[in-house]
């Protein structure tokens, strides 16, 4: 799962009917004395007004690490995709985050569905999938595309053992995992 845009931020803009926000890459920071306020900003994808997301407020200069608030003042871009990511700073300020078009699934070649029509050596394939931002998805949909496989075929693999998943198959993965391919023989051999 490779990382092709960071997901949209979601919620109402105030001044036009659109929902979707994106990132305008700035962070503001504001002093007041020793307190600080720190807000990641965003851009309306529908008229460009651009919006706060509080990230700190009223924190004291003390209270952060001098290389954040360097991070902060220079609109680090690994940092402003770390807030954009971060599913407790949208929890906390209410909005959803849209994964769609932020991420597509890179196979290696030549594909597991070569491997998976070859497969007749009796130690399965294990196939590692690993996830370079957590964008949530459902496993069926990354085996039907990693493996180019339909869904029933998904569905008959795993009924029958022959691919053995960390967890079911309609559940949202968005961390690394690994599964395991087993050769045609392997659901007979065990029953
Ligand atoms: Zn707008």
């Amino acid at each position: 799962m490779r990382q092709s845009a960071l997901p949209s931020v979601v919620r109402p803009c105030p001044d036009c009917p659109g929902t979707r926000h994106r990132p305008s890459g700035k962070i503001r920071v504001n002093a007041s004395g020793k307190l600080l306020d720190v807000w990641l900003l965003l851009s309306c994808a529908g008229c460009d007004r651009t919006s706060k997301v509080p990230v700190h407020e009223r924190v004291h200069v003390s209270a952060l690490e001098p290389a954040r608030l360097v991070a902060y003042e220079n609109n680090d871009p690994a940092v402003v995709r770390e807030l954009t990511i971060d599913a407790s700073l949208a929890a906390r300020n209410a909005y959803r985050l849209d994964w769609s078009g932020s991420w597509e699934l890179e196979t290696p070649a030549p594909t597991p569905r070569h491997a998976l029509d070859a497969l007749d050596d009796p130690s399965p394939l294990r196939v590692v999938v690993g996830f370079e931002l957590p964008a949530p998805v459902r496993v069926e949909r990354l085996l039907m595309r990693g493996l180019g496989l339909s869904r029933t075929a998904v569905r008959r693999m795993v009924r029958d053992g022959r691919i053995r998943l960390p967890l079911a198959p309609e559940a949202k993965a968005r961390r690394d995992f690994a599964f395991t391919v087993h050769g045609p023989g392997a659901a007979s051999a065990e029953a």
